[in-house]
């Protein structure tokens, strides 16, 4: 029966013998041989329950065997919703409590700690351990090997992926088939994706990172993946030869940069390199060209939308920018009155497209604050175009600071106080204030080596910035706060110093 998603994705991988996955220890997944795998899964989880249009959440180590659940939810029709493997068991019982699984697969590790909660919200548990062993596994060893999938049509949703829970909580979003498959396909047209890629894939698998955007270009193209645990320089260094691409979150190419072995011969049969889910430093895309000839193509994109803009395959890369809009998705830049910007000056970025998510689920309100009637989808993110139209994003709405009256981005900033000799990386956040309403508040990081005096660095941007941008005061940290996804987490910093100045 046709299944969108499961006819473009897995469908193709039938009788394919070469490899799939190659794994950390060099050996190989054919494609036959893991979509056999997602056909046994399949029949299994049916077996315990999970129907067309039911959810299942994993909270699982990635391993081929955890993306095939993403395939055997597919296939059965499912509502595929992976969960961080940082999550505790409280923060468990709210997702499952969100979202109602019909089952829910964990490591066996944590099967004594998760069970009672899983039970609570009426899920059906197995296990799934990082090595592929577990209860589904037993169960699916003696399945068929192939399956019929369920009918899906576009429309019909194929996932909830949770926002990485930067800014609050996180929320549900509800991604259809239709959503998924339409950017793998403008993505792998733009970034010149083919059978003959090998992409190195380090990302985590519960994020649409390293779910959507790499693993189902790799699937749509019949490409293969160097798939790996996690991001380990010593591995990434040693598979590198196999690759033609990669793609990583800045925090990859920053740890690259720091290792002296990965220089322009390591780098010189590579095809493309691209950067996501949190800001790349103009300064790292400058390191990396000069140390590799390689410009890293960064591109912009959330739960909610997938991919939104890209900076171009051909043609310039710049550094600081995210690109253009892909093709068939709309972006616009709105003040607060919802009147479209001067070009080069700060609003509210909206996108509309066939990428856009059918809203938050079980949060009709924020879903009506945030997707308007018309399709458009409020990212919540700033940004301007610059002179040539490209896209800069300046950060997010609930960073800015707003001291005495004005609007300092704290990105601006930011850049300059990156720029003082001595300073690695940078956090500007807003603090209450007894007389501004809020302050602007620097947390500095030291380069390696270096004591900072962290009012002599304040004191060297003073004269490039008008007085109410400028940190009224400034600490020193060794590294800024981070979740898994290489994203800063402004709000523990802002909870940290909140007492500062009152
Ligand atoms: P939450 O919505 O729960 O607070 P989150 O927004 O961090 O969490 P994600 O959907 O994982 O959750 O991240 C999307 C956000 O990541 C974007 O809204 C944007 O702020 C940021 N982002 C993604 N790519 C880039 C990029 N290339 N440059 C700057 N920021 C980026
Ligand atoms: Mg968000």
């Amino acid at each position: 029966m046709p299944n969108t998603l499961f006819d473009a994705l897995f469908a193709p991988l039938a009788g394919r013998s070469s490899a799939f996955l190659i794994l950390p220890d060099g050996s190989e997944l054919s494609g036959d041989a893991f979509l056999r795998l997602v056909a046994r899964q399949a029949h299994a989880l049916r077996a315990a329950g999970l129907g067309v249009g039911d959810r299942i959440a994993v909270q699982i180590a990635k391993s081929p065997e955890a993306l095939a659940s993403y395939g055997a939810a597919v296939a059965l029709g499912a509502i595929f919703l992976p969960l961080n493997t940082a999550y505790t068991a409280d923060e468990v019982d709210y997702f499952l409590g969100n979202a109602t699984p019909k089952i829910f697969l964990c490591d066996a590790a944590k099967r004594a700690t998760l069970e009672p909660v899983a039970t609570r919200h009426g899920a059906t548990v197995l296990t799934l351990n990082a090595d592929g062993s577990g209860t589904l596994s037993e169960a699916a060893a003696n399945q068929p090997d192939t399956i019929t999938p369920a009918e899906r049509g576009p429309e019909d949703l194929a996932a909830f992926l949770y926002t990485s829970g930067t800014t609050g909580r996180s929320k549900g979003a509800m991604l259809t088939h239709r959503n998924l498959l339409s950017n793998a396909e403008v993505l792998v047209d733009l970034w010149r994706f083919t059978a003959d890629d090998v992409l190195l894939h380090a990302l985590p698998i519960f994020h649409t990172h390293g779910l959507f955007v790499a693993s189902n270009i790799s699937l749509l193209t019949g490409g293969t993946m160097i798939f790996l645990p996690g991001f380990d320089v010593e591995t990434v260094l040693r598979l590198l030869p196999r690759a033609t691409t990669m793609m990583g979150v800045p925090t990859f190419y920053t740890r690259l940069l720091d290792d002296p072995r990965f220089d322009r011969a390591a780098a010189r049969h590579m095809r493309l390199f691209i950067s996501g889910s949190a800001p790349l430093l103009a300064e790292t895309h400058q390191q990396f060209e000069s140390r590799t000839g390689h410009r890293i193509l960064e591109r912009y994109g959330m739960t909610e939308t997938n991919m939104s803009t890209s900076n171009p395959y051909e043609g310039e890369r710049r550094a600081g920018t995210v690109g253009f809009p892909l093709p068939g998705v709309e972006l616009r830049i709105l003040t607060p009155e919802g009147a479209p910007v001067a070009q080069g000056e700060v609003g509210v970025i909206e996108v509309r497209g066939p990428n856009v998510f059918k809203g938050y689920w079980q949060m009709p309100e924020k879903t009506r604050e945030e997707l308007r009637e018309d399709g458009w989808f409020v990212t919540g993110d700033l940004g301007c175009r610059d002179a040539d139209g490209y896209v800069v994003i300046v950060g997010r709405a609930k960073d800015l600071v707003i001291s005495g009256g004005f609007n300092v981005y704290p990105k601006e900033v930011e850049l300059l106080l990156d720029e003082v000799p001595g300073v690695l990386e940078s956090a500007v956040i807003g603090l209450p204030h007894p007389d501004f309403g809020e302050a602007v508040f620097a947390v500095l990081v030291p380069q390696k080596g270096v004591t900072l005096d962290p009012d002599a660095a304040l004191a060297a941007i003073r004269d490039k910035l008008a007085r109410f941008k400028q940190p009224k005061a400034a600490v020193v940290l060794p590294d800024l706060p981070r979740n898994t996804m290489g994203k800063v987490q402004k709000n523990l910093l802002r909870d940290a110093y909140k007492t500062r100045f009152t």
